[in-house]
């Protein structure tokens, strides 16, 4: 069964360590329909409220229809793609909180089997063989013995959520209290303090990359995916975990004054994808992966680890402003996870039921009605196709395919707790 993870409000003393010492160095299953008896009072510290379905009448019956259309579709589908972000893993997930827990389990040993005779590759969150792992872990399906060992508790090179030590992170608390993965997330928050610049990491643009052609050296990502929000979130459950919690907390501090000084001077979205030399000040896109919505989300929880009322409710208000854009304004080109309509419905969703706040309600019912009106007859899985730079193609997994999108319309349509988010470092609310 998933574990949970305590949301515990952090005390004020937390942050009066961090800024004083600053100078120095049994498987769900799908229930439709109850709502909003949450609201509370916007901004309050404490735990997250019970999770309640947001979706009721015509638009909760569409998302229900797409669910099991998804469902339908993706039996059918055909994938080699054993990764996390991309393939088979993301189904497993998807099909366990949609209340296959039989079907999820035969499909889960299968990829335990077929990892097993997979070459090393590096240890990434949302690849084959750590993204598998983090799911088997989840699901509390899989013995370490079943588990591809080699890079199980390594740290990679890079420092993000996708591909970093932030990903090892996620995956090590998924294994908490395993001695190992203590040790290893004490690791991964030595790491992010040696290898900060300031309070910042630095990434180097790859050749061909959307960054290199913005980017002419280094940059800072402030983004959750590959930046700079990732492991402010991350940092905040190391806190909550009492990992190197001074450290911790410290460094979050930090991070955080960092990330809101490179807000823009405008009125609607202000966080730019990436800042550094020679970079034009530019605010990112709306999804979670870039721009104001995740960062917000990051703030969110970030803020309630180390019990900092009022700057929760300022990453209310960067949420709504960036939730105001339309899908164009926000260049929102399909309903993915990552960087499409699901996925900032589903933030708003979390959020939501983090802050009580009813705007948000308002504006995560408002995504997932455009979630659904991305989807087209006889195009795509169930009628949903990823965009990319080369046109349009058919995603079967997490990250930015119809399994993603199947899991945000389940937790809008269900009283099922998506706390298979923490994967997306949304939990922490
Ligand atoms: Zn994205």
């Amino acid at each position: 069964m998933c574990r949970s993870r305590a949301t515990a409000c952090r005390s004020e003393k937390i942050l009066d360590d961090a800024r004083g010492s600053a100078s120095d160095t049994g498987s769900p299953g799908p229930q439709v329909s109850r709502s909003t008896a949450l609201l509370r009072s916007p901004g309050r510290c404490g735990s997250a409220a019970p999770w309640a379905p947001i979706l009721e009448g015509e638009l909760g019956e569409r998302a229900a229809r797409a669910v099991d259309e998804i469902a339908r579709a993706l039996a059918d589908f055909p994938c080699e793609d054993l990764s996390l972000g991309g393939g088979r893993a993301g189904e497993v997930i998807f099909r366990h909180y949609r209340g296959e827990s039989a079907e999820a389990r035969l499909r889960l040993d299968e990829l335990l089997a077929l990892a097993q005779a997979l070459p090393p590759r590096p240890p990434s969150l949302y690849g084959e063989g750590l993204g598998i792992a983090w799911v088997a872990a989840h699901l509390g399906l899989g013995d370490m013995e079943d588990l591809p060992e080699a890079g199980l508790f390594a740290l990679p090179s890079d420092f993000d959520l996708i591909n970093g030590v932030v990903g090892a992170g996620v995956h090590a608390l998924e294994r908490l209290p395993l001695p190992e993965a203590r040790e290893c997330l004490e690791r991964c928050v030595d790491a992010l303090e040696e290898s900060a610049d300031g309070a910042a990491w630095r990434t180097t643009p790859r050749d061909g990359s959307w960054q290199r052609a913005k980017a002419p050296g280094d940059y800072f990502d402030l983004g959750v995916a590959h930046g700079l929000a990732g492991v402010v979130a991350f940092l905040g459950e190391a806190v909550a975990a009492d990992v190197r919690r001074s450290a911790a907390a410290r460094l979050l501090v930090r991070s955080v004054e960092w990330l809101l000084v490179r807000r823009l001077p405008v009125a609607g979205p202000c966080f730019p994808a990436i800042v550094g030399v020679g970079v034009a000040p530019e605010p990112s896109r709306l999804a979670w992966c870039y721009g104001d919505l995740g960062i917000a989300a990051a703030l969110l929880q970030a803020s309630r680890r180390m019990g900092e009322t009022r700057r929760e409710r300022e990453a209310v208000e960067i949420a709504l402003r960036a939730a105001a854009a339309s899908p164009v304004e926000g260049k929102v080109c399909d309903a993915s996870l990552c960087h499409g309509a699901a996925g900032i419905a589903h933030v708003l969703n979390r959020m939501f039921h983090a802050s009580g706040d009813e705007r948000l309600l308002r504006a995560a019912r408002e995504w997932f009605d455009r979630t659904l009106r991305f989807r087209r007859a006889d195009a795509g899985i169930a009628g949903f196709s990823a965009w990319g730079p080369d046109g349009r193609h058919d995603e079967p997994g997490l990250l930015i395919g119809v399994s993603g999108i199947g899991l945000a319309l389940l937790a809008a349509a269900t009283d099922v707790e998506p706390a298979w988010d923490r994967v997306l470092l949304l939990s922490g609310m």
